[in-house]
């Protein structure tokens, strides 16, 4: 997959995205990042990126002709999903992750200031992204969120490539308990039957602990997907358990 990421600081992707998982993606060749900075499409003398809101109000917003320059110069004539950073966007999540990691290429546009020039989201952008009700100083987290989490669905990214389907939110459930050595830690104990063998007890256990996490934590995640016979009678299960505590 080709990222291209259009930001006033590129050097803020040095850390995050050169190490770890996202960082051997790219030395594997399976990510090829490109960061532009904006401010090397400015044409005028000062190089100017941003400017006073005409109508009056605090802060500056991003010109639209060096994002525009620099989007035309990337993609010339080829195609790509041109991903604006927004905290108006829709909001990131496990599915639009997935779907994204579709693609063959994406292109990001960080903004910064007060935002943008709105003639960028009219005609730019084909897509706006924000991650969360919140608002950040930059596009740039945001976008390092999103690279990051899209990544990890190419495949060769991750060693075990069902652990996007176990994760939180691959199968529409959080996770179930994860335990590792030692089996006894200051008194708390590894269950039973993590340590049995019985694989379909194991699979049953976690699926059972995992159905009862998301029902106590996002009992909204559960009505977006299909339950199977086994998953409502665990619940069942689950539920007179409650009863009697
Ligand atoms: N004035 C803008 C508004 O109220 O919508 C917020 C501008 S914010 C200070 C500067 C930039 O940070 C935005 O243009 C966007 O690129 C990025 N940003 C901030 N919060 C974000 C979020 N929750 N999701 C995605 N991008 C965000």
């Amino acid at each position: 997959m080709r990222i291209d990421v259009l930001t006033l600081f590129p050097e803020m992707f040095d850390g995050p995205l050169n190490h770890s998982i996202i960082g051997r993606a790219q030395t594997a060749g399976i990510v090829d990042l490109h960061l532009w900075n904006i401010r090397d499409f400015a044409r005028d003398r000062h190089r100017q990126v941003d400017d006073y809101p005409f109508g009056g109000d605090v802060g500056m917003v991003m010109k639209p002709e060096p994002v525009f320059a620099a989007v035309r110069h990337i993609l010339q004539k080829e195609e790509s999903p041109v991903i604006l950073m927004t905290p108006q966007g829709e909001t990131f999540n496990h599915r639009l992750a997935e779907e994204l990691s579709s693609e063959p290429r994406l292109l990001f546009i960080c903004g910064h200031y007060e935002g943008f020039d709105e003639r960028i989201r009219q005609s730019l952008a084909t897509q706006e992204i924000s991650i969360g009700d919140y608002v950040l100083t930059g596009g740039e987290l945001p976008t390092m969120v999103v690279i990051d989490s899209v990544v990890r669905f190419l495949p060769g990214v991750l060693g075990e490539e069902s652990a996007v389907k176990t994760d939180s939110f691959g199968m529409g459930l959080l996770e179930y308990p994860q335990y590792t050595r030692p089996r006894e830690f200051e008194g708390l104990l590894v269950p039973e039957v993590l340590l049995s063998g019985d694989h379909g007890k194991i699979a049953r256990w976690r699926k059972k602990q995992a159905l009862r996490r998301t029902l106590r934590r996002r009992p909204d995640l559960l009505d977006k997907i299909d339950l199977t016979s086994e998953d409502m009678e665990l619940l069942a299960i689950i539920q007179s358990e409650c009863d009697e505590s």
